[in-house]
């Protein structure tokens, strides 16, 4: 049995500690915060209205497979947690007027961009999705269930299956690919918006990110009955079951190392605790930059671009709004602009961004006759003193930026169809710099390095880190970010330690 630490109590963590300790090891989870989930967080409001549950990270579940891997592995599938399949998916609406509601089911999702685009979108997104499982078979094994061995991992495909490698179109991006199939340019816009589920512009994101569309079309989108954040409370349950121990308010500041191997971590209040293998879930910049010397570790990741920010409005409003789905995005005219805007220099809050309002019609979350709207758009990461100086970053601190840009968002929901304002009973913004200040995630990047760049990829850090005994979990480290790919970085991870 081997002592193994494990630093943050994010989703990857969680996983990776139930996953551990399953095999028999002696895990002890330090959080720095007092809550479990990370980036899954909740905030709770008491309203004249009754209260209100909002989860502040995610609000889409995709590859479910991957969490009930997770927990047959370890036990069976938590009592009480539901995953509900979600009907649309979403409701888009393009600047034009236009609306579609997107489907899992290709056959309906195809007749419904027919019926909103004119005919012929669908086929040319049957062709194009047909493309995309092609992207899907290829990278599944090599890049998301397997470590990366940096640029060595294409070269190996390449010798062995040629054809997966064409099917990944390395060095092609997100956006010539949907310029290639797509003739509709909201067709277009559509499949850009997926770059930013991994933080990323799609103009320099990856051709690969094909997959992303295709993943929540295959295997669905799904909702988390009361809520996502019950999906990390499961993962921690399970760890604790497994025999984990979860120390909360324990801040990392140091990992130990004796004879070059890591050998334990020492916490802000100066305890040291020892072991032999120490799995960091806090985000990589922190890992590289502060909490051990691994320079070349820091110079490769300081090449990559970081992953945008999310500017979030959590708005407890009164009455039901008609013709709100779950999931809603609001396209704005020019969608280049919002890219230009976060990963500029000089970067800037977005001002005419793509709205997105999740507002699940579960009674778990919000009063009789009341919504729980969770608003996001995407923002340039926070800037502070220490890090995040120049491009994509902006003072979210600085004297009334937050509060300015969350009014404008309100006229802005307004222009777009959904006025809001007088009926918002309670609100709450969390901007870039609230993110890194809850979750430790630098300059609140969402998902740690962005895919911008064909050499992205190889420049996120690997899971085996280059100190003997150190690993890396979570989406700051492959295969990046989002709820299923921390909860297979944690499988990955898992899998590198091997048996006690
Ligand atoms: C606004 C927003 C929307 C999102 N939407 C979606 C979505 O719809 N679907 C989806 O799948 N994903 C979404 N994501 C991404 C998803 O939330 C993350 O990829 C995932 O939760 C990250 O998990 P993680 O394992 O990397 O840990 P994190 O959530 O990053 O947690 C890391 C933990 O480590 C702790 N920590 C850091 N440093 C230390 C230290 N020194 N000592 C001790 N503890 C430390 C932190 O306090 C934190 O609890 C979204 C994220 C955000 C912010």
């Amino acid at each position: 049995m081997s002592r193994v630490v494990v630093i943050g109590a994010g989703v990857g963590g969680l996983a990776a500690a139930a996953r551990l300790a399953h095999l028999g090891h002696d895990v002890t989870v330090c959080e720095a915060s007092e809550s479990v989930g990370g980036k899954l967080g909740l905030v709770e409001a008491d309203t004249s209205s009754g209260g209100f549950r909002f989860d502040t990270g995610p609000s889409l579940v995709t590859m479910p497979q991957v969490f009930r891997d997770l927990f047959e592995d370890t036990g069976g599938w938590p009592r009480g947690l539901a995953l509900e399949p979600l009907e649309p998916l979403a409701r888009y609406r393009f600047a034009d007027g236009t609306a579609f509601d997107a489907s899992s089911d290709l056959d309906e999702h195809c007749a419904r961009l027919d019926a909103a685009l004119g005919d012929g979108n669908g086929d040319d997104w049957r062709a194009f999705t047909a493309r995309a499982k092609r992207v899907w078979d290829a990278s599944r094994g090599p890049f998301l269930e397997s470590p990366l061995d940096g640029p060595r991992t294409i070269a190996r495909l390449a010798a062995r299956q040629p054809r997966d490698v064409s099917a990944i179109a390395p060095g092609r991006s997100l956006r010539s690919l949907g310029r290639r199939h797509l003739r509709d340019p909201r067709l277009r816009t559509y499949l850009d918006r997926y770059a930013t589920y991994t933080g990323s512009d799609p103009r320099r994101a990856p051709a690969a990110l094909a997959a992303v569309p295709y993943v929540e079309q295959a295997y669905g989108g799904w909702y988390v009955t009361g809520g996502l954040h019950r999906l990390g409370e499961a993962v921690r349950d399970r760890a604790v079951e497994c025999g984990a121990v979860l120390r909360l308010g324990a801040e990392v500041v140091r990992i130990e190392r004796t004879a070059g191997h890591a050998c334990g971590v020492v916490l802000a209040d100066g305890e040291h605790l020892p072991a032999d293998v120490v799995v960091a879930n806090a985000d990589a910049a922190t890992v590289y930059g502060s909490l051990v010397d691994a320079p070349t570790a820091a110079r490769r990741l300081a090449r990559a671009t970081p992953s945008l920010s999310g500017f979030v409005l959590l708005l407890a409003v009164k009455g039901r709004t008609p013709g709100l789905a779950h999931h809603n995005v609001l396209f704005p005219s020019d969608y280049d602009a919002e890219f230009d805007a976060v990963f500029g220099d000089p970067a800037r809050p977005v001002p005419d961004p793509t709205l997105y309002v999740s507002a699940p019609d579960d009674p778990a979350v919000r009063p009789e006759g009341c919504e729980a709207w969770f608003v996001l758009v995407n923002a340039p990461r926070h800037r502070t003193a220490d890090h995040g100086e120049g491009r994509g970053t902006v003072d979210w601190r600085a004297d009334g930026v937050s509060e300015a840009y969350a009014d404008h968002l309100l006229d802005l929901l307004g222009e777009r169809g959904l006025p809001v304002r007088d009926r918002v009973l309670w609100s709450q913004v969390l901007s870039p710099a609230d993110l890194e200040e809850r979750t430790g995630a630098v300059g609140g990047a969402i998902y740690g390095t962005s895919s911008n760049g064909a050499s992205a990829a190889f420049l996120r850090p690997a899971n085996r880190s280059p100190v003997p005994g150190l690993f890396l979990v979570g989406g700051s480290s492959h295969p990046g970010g989002g709820l299923p790919l921390v909860t297979l970085s944690a499988q990955i991870v898992a899998g590198l330690v091997g048996p006690a």
